[in-house]
């Protein structure tokens, strides 16, 4: 019989199966209030209990010091790219961006109507292979922010610690999307103006975003703006100025519970750092049959990008691992080639069968 197979899909990505199973369960009737908690007002005691402890769970979860209020919205993280510039920059202020993959080109394209955005550093002319150093990166003085992606989905850039300490920017806060790392290790949330994430990799199903804000910065001016493209009227209300993403918000607070119930970041830190070793060693052991091009030190422990050397294989392996029951490798069309994603509802044995499976190929290709 058919079964459900390893998903490597980079988002809307793999969701933990008791999870899903607790959902499948109380999708009729939820909670004794016989009916689904699609269903039910997102003002009602039930929900109500939800959304609070969804944030309660979250800021046990990450370790979210209390001077930062904890946003549930929709829009997904690119529309958060907007609502950042909106929010926190004078019209016409400077805003640094330290890009390192296609989705920091994809927040400056969100804000540039709104910020004279400036490209602190960048990794483009090198194909983003590498991180800039810190030491390179031009600040400006007067910037109302730096933005920056902690983990780079398609390039498979991650800030690692072995790239180094990210600089001290001062009273210019840091800002910084972490869709597609969040929660697979401890975050210091201190170092961080706002970080953002949408829900649909590590978090969630996709249709909620998590905006994680100090508090101090929800009251700058910012720009004109709508009061629903105001961050500060989204904490004043709970996150209920409008009809709130209520399933997709339920949904992720039952991943927030199963990350605890396994052990929290801590734990996901280390399955993390074993699932990336796995594959990395595939790929590295595999005398150029496959390759892997990142610079080392931040080779992201979330998404592997990897090509074979012979690219007319390419659709045979996934073909290949399809029938493996090994889903969803195919590379982003920006770079073409597999990309595995690993991120915290993959289990290790998952990355196992990619990388047992990956060895054959090559005894059957090589
Ligand atoms: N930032 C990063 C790092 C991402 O991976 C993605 C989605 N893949 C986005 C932003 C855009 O997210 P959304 O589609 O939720 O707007």
């Amino acid at each position: 019989p058919m079964s459900r197979a390893y998903n490597f899909a980079a988002g809307p990505a793999a969701l933990p199966e008791p999870v899903l199973r607790q959902v499948q369960a109380e999708l009729l009737e939820w909670d004794g209030v016989r009916a689904s908690v699609a269903e039910i007002s997102h003002r009602s005691p039930e929900f109500m209990r939800v959304a609070t402890e969804a944030e309660a769970d979250l800021r046990r979860l990450l370790s979210i010091p209390g001077d930062y209020a904890v946003l549930f919205l929709s829009g997904g993280a690119t529309t958060q790219q907007a609502l950042v510039a909106l929010n926190f920059a004078a019209p016409g202020q400077v805003a640094d961006y330290v890009v390192s993959g296609h989705w920091g080109k994809v927040a400056i394209k969100q804000a540039k109507d709104y910020v004279r955005a400036n490209v602190a550093a960048s990794g483009e002319a090198g194909g983003f292979r590498d991180i800039p150093q810190a030491a390179e990166w031009k600040l400006s003085k007067d910037a109302a922010y730096v933005h920056m992606t902690a983990n780079e989905t398609i390039h498979g850039v991650e800030f690692r610690p072995e790239w180094g300490a990210l600089p001290e920017t001062g009273d210019v806060p840091l800002v910084a999307d972490f869709s597609s790392s969040i929660a697979s290790e401890p975050l210091d949330v201190s170092r961080y103006g706002v970080v953002y994430a949408g829900a649909q990799k590590n978090l969630g199903p996709v249709g909620v975003t998590v905006v994680i804000v100090r508090r101090d910065l929800l009251e700058r001016a910012g720009q004109p703006r709508a009061d629903i493209f105001n961050y500060a009227s989204h904490a004043n209300a709970g996150s209920m100025l409008n009809t709130p993403p209520s399933f997709n918000w339920y949904l992720a607070g039952l991943v927030f519970k199963w990350m605890l119930a396994e052990g929290g970041v801590e734990e996901f830190a280390r399955r993390s750092a074993e699932k990336a070793r796995l594959l990395y060693a595939a790929i590295d052991g595999s005398d150029g049959f496959y390759r892997n091009e990142v610079a080392p030190g931040v080779r992201s422990r979330m998404n592997v990008p990897f090509f074979l050397r012979d690219d007319a294989l390419t659709a045979a392996f996934l073909a290949g691992a399809k029938d493996a029951g090994l889903l969803a490798l195919k590379g982003h069309r920006v770079l073409g080639g597999i990309r595995a994603s690993l991120y915290n509802a993959m289990p290790v044995d998952g990355v196992r069968a990619l990388a047992d499976f990956m060895q054959d190929f090559r005894k059957r290709h090589g």
